[in-house]
């Protein structure tokens, strides 16, 4: 069965990793894929643990470098060049962190489940990874955890344009009875329901398939796919035929993800750190845990069903849901 390595002082990193071999790391470029956090957002992995976690691969001898790829939307992670000085602003430096910071933003076409997905060039072209996420809330996924640090923190802009648009809606008018169910279902209030009209404002939704899951008619469809599928598919594409390490810290867990300045407020207690080699068993775990502290706690906010991230990773081969949780 997957170990899933649970410790709440960062001290047992070290004693964490002994479980898995880094012996075929040494001596070779990896990528610590990451967040760095959002303009605004407070939330996001901090440069200390970073710093402690390449510390760590070093004395492995491992040549890490931080990574991660731009953003679809004109924020502050938008461009390279952006990315590049909003990692320096939230203290990710060579000078900080001991080793370099890279920002993709091009990928390399990857086929999953009959779909293509770009994989930022650094992801394919290493043969080992090591994973770092925070696991927090999420408007469309219900959580993020290390299935969506790659899903979409490992791929272009275009991709992650691509599984946001397959997720949205779509109405078949004949098959509607307009009983209001994805109004009232909708977190966004994108869908309004009269006696024979149903409107939808496409500004207004995020693509997260709650309606799609309530209607009783089979009237909505997703575009192309479920985006826990999309996202799925999407982190197999970037971690399929290497040898990837994660580690999921459940830390300053709010409703919202490290992409939101608004992601606050925080819904959970800390609860410490996970590793695994599995990112279905990680992030399996990671819920579990936060479920026996705060029950339910995404559901309740971000109305999502988070076990469709689970089921469906599961489904394709990601990884597997049955690990032993081991305390170090
Ligand atoms: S839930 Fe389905 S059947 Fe009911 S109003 Fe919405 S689209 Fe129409
Ligand atoms: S996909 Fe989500 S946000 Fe969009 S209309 Fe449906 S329920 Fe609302």
């Amino acid at each position: 069965m997957t170990k899933v390595l649970f410790f709440t002082d960062i001290m047992k990193l070290h004693k964490a990793l002994a479980f898995f071999s880094l012996r075929s790391y040494a001596g070779k470029k990896v990528p610590v894929k990451l967040h760095m956090g959002e303009k605004g957002n407070s939330y996001f992995v901090k440069p200390e643990l970073v710093k402690h976690v390449v510390d760590e691969l070093k004395k492995a001898d491992i040549n890490p470098f931080l990574f991660d790829t731009t953003v679809a939307y004109h924020g502050a992670r938008h461009t390279k060049e952006e990315y590049e000085n909003l990692a320096k602003f939230h203290g990710f430096t060579l000078k900080n962190i001991g080793c370099d910071v890279v920002i993709g933003d091009s990928g390399v076409l990857t086929t999953v489940e009959g779909r293509t997905f770009e994989v930022a060039h650094h992801l394919k072209n290493s043969t080992h990874i090591f994973a770092l996420s925070h696991v927090k809330g999420h408007i469309q996924s219900g959580m993020g955890g290390a299935i969506k640090n790659f899903g979409m923190g490992g791929v272009t802009k275009e991709t992650k344009i691509k599984i946001h648009d397959g997720s949205y809606p779509v109405y078949h008018k004949d098959a509607c009875t307009y009983c209001g169910v994805c109004a009232e279902v909708c977190p966004f209030q994108a869908i309004k329901v009269n006696e024979e009209s149903w409107e939808y404002t496409e500004q207004g939704c995020f693509g997260c398939s709650v309606c799609v899951d309530a209607c009783p008619s089979k009237a909505l469809q997703n575009q192309d796919a479920d985006l826990q599928f999309l996202l799925a598919c999407s982190a197999k594409a970037c971690v399929q035929d290497k040898t990837v390490l994660y580690l999921n810290e459940l830390k300053r867990i709010v409703k919202g993800c490290d992409c939101d300045p608004n992601a606050g407020p925080i819904i959970c207690p800390d609860i410490g750190y996970l590793v695994s080699n599995d990112p279905v068993a990680i992030d399996k775990a990671s819920l579990d845990l936060i479920n026996k502290v705060k029950e339910n706690v995404f559901e309740e906010i971000n109305k999502i069903d988070l076990m469709k991230q689970i089921r469906y990773g599961e489904e394709i081969g990601l990884g597997s849901s049955s690990y032993e949780l081991i305390e170090v």
